[in-house]
């Protein structure tokens, strides 16, 4: 049936107990294949797979760290119910049983399915199936709402499908690639590394980037463009004005493929009397703007690559359509190293729109709008009860959970108390919701407080199933580990609810391969091309079409190779491009250019106020459950911080490296300041990963305004208007313990340690002399050490148990004072001579000697001092040649835009 190339059917052997297993990262959406080494039921080791379309070998620092990840600790090992441990039988039944009442009572909208883009699309299939098929509502949405909605929909109302056309080769190939609204430097450093390889390769290639931050990809960009938040649509609407006005367009491409034009660059033109009126709506110099738009207009192949600055706004959609506008009206579209390129966030965000995981999709790119397509999925799923119309997209979700309308919800790899907006409603929500279903790996997320039944979840490296990444690649995650404890795999878990709601003969599913087989099946089912010469009439044409796998082999599914869908009888081998040949999705085949009239952000900031931009940071994934487990991914960024301006430093009366407070919605944030050339003045940026498990007071998702964007319901991350105000700290310090602890003071923030937990800590309240504020931590402490350092100001305490150090305070009322802990941190666990006590006693946290500055290459531990110290010595006026004296960069590759910038500066 297909020329389908599979891997090898067994991994090499290496020693006698040790196996290398091919697998995927699971954290961002550039979707890494990686070879990992499995002894005793442990992965020892992972490299980057270098057959793997997606990477070719490399991993970034968080990638190349997965194995320090694992372990037993603060796994959920049993399913609970009003937190007594339980059978599975006894939890799956509460969980049935509880749905089912309310069913009955309520009607099948009264309950809710949310779900993640860390699921894997045989996770999400069965889930969307049982909700949208069986149960028959579409009340099944996902955290990817909060993620590429807006990007989802563009795409829809562009090319008729959501799909994205091009591929990551294409930033290889591209001549000119414009970022914006996307920091891949941090956020998908695997395919940053690609495109500055291709620059490398060939310097006359550019990289343009556009965004309100100086990110780390700003910084390394040939030309950069500060514009003002939000401001997207603008700059794209401008842009097409000003292709149309030079003579730029590709009026063929136009005429034989799309339609709408006119109508679009008029709609472009009646927001601006000339070009040099937009450049003040975007608040950038009009030389800059017109060097950008020259590029884009004299470059063949450019890619605009764009990701969550675009796609987090309250009219995301719009912005997304702006740019594809300008790439239609050019034809840089389907063709090698042209493409308007959304990146996901999550590893199997696209997959999980390929089952349709959204409330606003059915299945398998089919919808609700027609009939016919809710048809085709009934007879398919042969469905007794399938849904008719739209289901509730996250925020009004959670408001329904609120407001009582829903009134059971299951929850399945997501954290929505921490990453949803105006978070402390969805506690509010959830502490009143009659049934809260938490699927989960891990203790102490912040929504596990809330729930009623808790079943644990496997995970990385346990999993087996598919996933798709941001450039249509399907790969398969490897089961390597067996689950600790009674973990399942959610698939497993789902379909035993759906049997005990009566549904065993539809979810009869054995192994993930049956549901894959499934998926592929409907993919193809009544789908042909509109060329096909066997198509038949009422055939609902859809490129998502993997049907070439609907009847893959257990063992060639195991070791599939990663394909680019389509894989359908056309295209055995998966496709690189789509739309090569301008034949779109949509009835009549053309793609429809999109009229848009530009718009900012729906809240603007009131004259105390500053927006908040929140984002990620380099080294951590999502709330932390993981990456916050590794002590080197803790020394780059390791507190929640707020980045800003000078000017705004100014006049909010803040000091650098001291803690702020942000607020909005009755919640607070706390955070130590970052004064910054990077942020513009009156905008803030605040990274989204802390939550109640790591830091006092830092779930930036509470102040985030629940303005969404009302085509897809997407929220506005990127644009929050907060007060800002100075924390007013008396004392600060720090704590090295050798267990975690909760601590009493107002701010405290957690680091992981190789042996052992550091917390930062500071209070507005008066610390005493003694040892009383820890005798309440550490009960067990069975001496005491207590040192007043009236000279400097310090006070410091050692606690040991058995002789062995096992917490060591040190605070200050000089905020200024940095104290450098490493040599200490070192001594946990220990018994110490008396001569070692003496020194940790003595201030050898504070004499400087140790401090090699902030963490910047987390892999081989370099920090900045050391590197700032061989630049300056003149051996080193290179990125190749810090690697090769110190080895930062020579890993991940991850810090080199930070190593770049160190080097420019001296
Ligand atoms: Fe994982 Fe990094 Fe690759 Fe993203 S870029 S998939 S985080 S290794």
């Amino acid at each position: 049936m297909t020329n389908i190339i599979f891997t090898d059917k067994q991994a090499p052997a290496l020693i006698s107990n040790q196996t290398i297993s091919k697998t995927n990262c699971p954290y961002c959406g550039v979707g890494c294949g990686i070879e990992a080494t499995v002894e005793n039921n442990k992965v020892i080791a992972v490299k980057g797979n270098a057959l793997h379309p997606a990477n070719l070998g490399r991993l970034c620092v968080k990638g190349s760290s997965l194995h320090e990840t694992q372990g037993i600790e603060n796994r959920i090992l049993s399913p609970r119910v009003n937190g007594e441990n339980v059978s599975w039988d006894e939890a799956t039944s509460k969980v049935a049983k509880h749905f089912q009442d309310t069913i009955a009572q309520y009607g099948p909208d009264s309950v809710a399915f949310y779900l993640s883009g860390q699921l894997l699309t045989e996770d999400y299939y069965v889930a969307n199936k049982l909700m949208k098929g069986f149960i028959g509502s579409a009340n099944v949405d996902t955290n990817s709402r909060l993620c590429m909605a807006t990007a989802s929909t563009a795409h829809k109302r562009a090319f008729g499908e959501d799909v994205v056309a091009g591929c990551y080769d294409d930033l290889s190939a591209a001549e000119a690639i414009f970022i914006i609204g996307a920091n891949p430097a941090y956020a998908h450093p695997i395919v940053y590394q690609r495109m500055i390889k291709a620059r490398e390769e060939n310097p006359t290639r550019k990289i343009v980037v556009i965004d309100p931050r100086k990110t780390a990809t700003a910084k390394d960009a040939d030309l950069y463009l500060a514009i003002k938040p939000g401001s997207d649509a603008y700059y794209y609407n401008g842009l097409l004005m000003y292709l149309a006005e030079q003579g730029k367009l590709d009026k063929d491409y136009i005429a034989e493929h799309c339609q709408g034009f006119e109508q679009t660059l008029q709609t472009a033109k009646s927001q601006f009397v000339d070009i040099s009126a937009v450049a003040v709506a975007c608040d950038i110099e009009l030389s800059l703007l017109l060097e950008s738009y020259q590029i884009f207009a004299q470059t063949d192949k450019v890619v605009t690559f764009f990701s969550q600055g675009i796609n987090q706004s309250s009219t995301g959609v719009d912005k997304g359509n702006t740019i594809i506008n300008c790439h239609l009206a050019t034809g840089k579209i389907g063709r090698e190293g042209a493409a308007a390129f959304s990146i996901t966030g999550q590893p199997n965000a696209m997959g999980g729109r390929e089952v349709g995981g959204l409330s606003t999709q059915l299945a398998a790119h089919l919808h609700f709008e027609n009939p016919n397509e809710i048809d085709l999925v009934k007879r398919f799923w042969q469905s007794p009860n399938i849904a008719s119309k739209q289901g509730l997209k996250a925020v009004d979700l959670f408001d329904a959970v609120d407001s009582g309308q829903i009134k059971a919800i299951w929850i399945m790899a997501t954290n929505p108390v921490v990453s949803m907006p105006n978070a402390n409603l969805v506690k509010r929500a959830l502490k009143k919701c009659p049934m809260v279903v938490v699927s989960e790996c891990y203790e102490n997320t912040d929504t596990l407080d809330y729930a009623d039944v808790i079943l644990p979840a496997s995970t990385w490296g346990e999993k087996h199933g598919s996933v798709t990444n941001s450039d249509r690649t399907i790969s398969v995650h490897k089961s390597m580990l067996k689950a600790p404890g009674e973990a399942k795999n959610d698939w497993q878990i789902i379909t035993d609810v759906a049997h005990k709601l009566g549904f065993k003969e539809a979810f009869n599913y054995q192994h993930p391969v049956d549901i894959f087989r499934e998926h592929a099946a409907l993919s193809g089912f009544e789908n042909s091309h509109p060329y096909d010469e066997n198509r038949a009439k009422n055939d609902i044409y859809r490129v998502f079409d993997i049907s070439a796998l609907a009847n893959i082999s257990a063992s060639d599914y195991e070791n599939f190779l990663p394909t680019k869908w389509p894989i359908n009888a056309a295209n055995p081998n998966g496709v690189k491009r789509i739309f090569t040949d301008g034949v779109f999705a949509t009835k009549n085949e053309k793609a429809n250019f999109v009229p848009i009239i530009a718009q900012l952000p729906k809240i603007l900031p009131a004259s105390h106020q500053v927006v908040m931009n929140s984002g990620r940071i380099r080294d951590q994934w999502h709330t932390m459950n993981r990456t916050g487990r590794v002590a080197k991914l803790m020394t780059h960024s390791n507190e929640p911080y707020i980045a800003v301006n000078a000017n705004d430093a100014q006049r909010f009366q803040l000091a650098d490296k001291q803690l702020a407070v942000l607020a909005n919605l009755g919640a607070e944030y706390i955070g130590r300041v970052n004064i910054t050339d990077e942020q513009r003045t009156g905008e803030i940026f605040v990274p989204i990963h802390w939550n109640d498990n790591f830091s006092a007071s830092a779930r930036v998702s509470a102040l985030v305004n629940p303005i969404t964007d009302e085509l897809c319901g997407q929220p506005e991350f990127k644009h929050s208007p907060v007060s800002i105000k100075p924390f007013n700290a008396v004392w600060s310090g720090y704590l090295i313990s050798a267990q975690t602890v909760n601590c009493p003071t107002s701010y405290w923030s957690k680091i992981q340690l190789e042996q052992g937990h550091k917390y930062l800590l500071s209070d507005k309240q008066e610390l005493g002399n003694d040892e009383t504020f820890l005798a309440n931590l550490y009960p067990k402490i069975d001496d005491w050490l207590v040192l007043k350092d009236d000279q400097k100001n310090v006070l410091r305490i050692a606690g040991f148990i058995d002789n062995q150090l096992h917490c060591f305070f040190a605070a200050s009322t000089d905020l200024s004072l940095k104290f450098n802990s490493r040599y200490i941190e070192g001594q946990l666990h220990k018994a110490l001579p008396i001569k070692t006590r003496f020194e940790l006693m003595s201030g050898i946290d504070s004499d400087g000697k140790d401090d090699v500055g902030d963490m910047i290459c987390s892999c081989f531990q370099v920090g900045e001092k050391t590197i700032q110290e061989a630049i300056k010595s003149g051996h080193c006026k290179s990125v190749t040649s810090l690697g090769e004296k110190l080895k930062c960069g020579t890993n991940c590759g991850s810090c080199i835009p930070e190593l770049k910038t160190f080097l420019l500066k001296n």
